[in-house]
């Protein structure tokens, strides 16, 4: 194994591009950067722990090194913002391979490229057993443009990106002993895995709603659209009235998957009346990125399900690492 000192190193060896409003990345103390004129300053992390968030015996490094960033990336797609840099903890058992961990760490430096992020610092730990991945993301957002989870108006309309349910049903085809590059594997099971292994974060679309003015409130779906809609709701003290025939089901997901499965890292957001035609203008220019409305919020408090013959309590039964 790499010392310490060989790894971190090597680390900052494959970082290559530097923002020219960083001053000291990765080798001091340290790392300083010069905030931007007219910009409010976004911060979030998200730990994933070895068998609480990911199993090694499904999970190949360079996968698993794209979604401890996708996520937290998603988190500032969520508010709207524009990624600037991260900062990356590991620790790490003695049994896990340097081939592991740089293959890990060179897939995440490229999902960083791609999205002009920089790596700038973290900390080396050992660990008794298991692996820990921390990562603390910085973002930019224009002056008193982020969107909040507290923004929700009665008579929004509600929004999600993408499809829904796809990454529990990847994470139960996991269960079943299914993995990637299994040549057995279905087109539809592919994509599953894939959902679940490999998310997308949603920056773009979320960058125009966010810099347009379009959306009141956001939130990136975590836990499951009835536990994250049940934060923006709680948090913007209002209801909501989803149809449950609108759910863009990710192909072979059931309606549970879809509310409650989690970790689809798409966006749920909700829109004013007034602003539909802009939405509708951006929508025009995200093509390949479906935008699907599922509801309405109320100023009454409850969050209904609606299908065909009832209505029935939204309850949230997304995932909950304390139940
Ligand atoms: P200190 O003892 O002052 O915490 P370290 O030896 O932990 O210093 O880190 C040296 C430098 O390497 C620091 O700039 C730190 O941010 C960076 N660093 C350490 N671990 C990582 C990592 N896993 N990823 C990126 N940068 C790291
Ligand atoms: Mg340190």
């Amino acid at each position: 194994m790499k010392k310490e000192f060989e790894f971190i190193n090597w680390i900052h060896h494959q970082i290559n591009d530097q923002q020219s409003n960083l001053i000291a990345g990765i080798g001091d103390d340290a790392a300083i950067f010069l905030p931007q004129n007219d910009q409010e300053i976004l911060i979030s992390t998200d730990l994933l722990a070895e068998d609480i968030h990911f199993k090694l015996d499904y999970t190949p490094a360079r996968l698993l090194g794209h979604k401890a960033l996708a996520v937290n990336l998603s988190d500032i797609a969520a508010m709207g913002g524009v990624p600037t840099f991260f900062l990356l903890s590991i620790a790490r058992p003695k049994t896990l391979s340097d081939e592991f961990i740089s293959e890990m760490l060179l897939s995440m430096l490229q999902l960083a490229n791609q999205h002009q992020t920089t790596l700038i610092g973290g900390d080396t730990s050992a660990s008794a057993n298991k692996l820990f991945l921390n990562i603390t993301i910085l973002g930019n957002c224009p002056r008193g443009k982020s969107i909040k989870r507290t923004g929700a108006k009665p008579n929004d309309e509600i929004y999600v990106t993408g499809q829904l349910g796809g990454s529990n049903l990847g994470f139960k085809l996991l269960q079943a002993g299914k993995r990637i590059l299994n040549p057995e594997l279905t087109k539809e099971e592919t994509l599953a895995l894939m959902a679940h292994l490999q998310p997308q974060p949603r920056l773009a679309i979320a960058q125009s709603l966010c810099v347009e003015e379009i959306a009141n409130s956001m939130i990136d779906i975590s836990d499951g659209v009835s536990s994250d809609l049940g934060h923006i709701c709680e948090q913007s003290n209002v209801g909501a009235r989803v149809e449950a025939k609108s759910l863009p089901l990710f192909p072979g997901a059931s309606l549970d998957q879809a509310l409650n499965g989690g970790e689809d890292y798409e966006l749920i957001f909700t829109v004013s009346p007034s602003n539909i035609d802009k939405l509708k203008a951006l929508m025009e220019r995200f093509p390949n990125l479906a935008v699907t409305k599922i509801g309405t919020i109320t100023e009454n408090l409850e969050r209904l399900l609606i299908t065909d013959s009832t209505s029935i309590p939204l309850l949230a039964r997304g995932y909950d690492h304390f139940a």
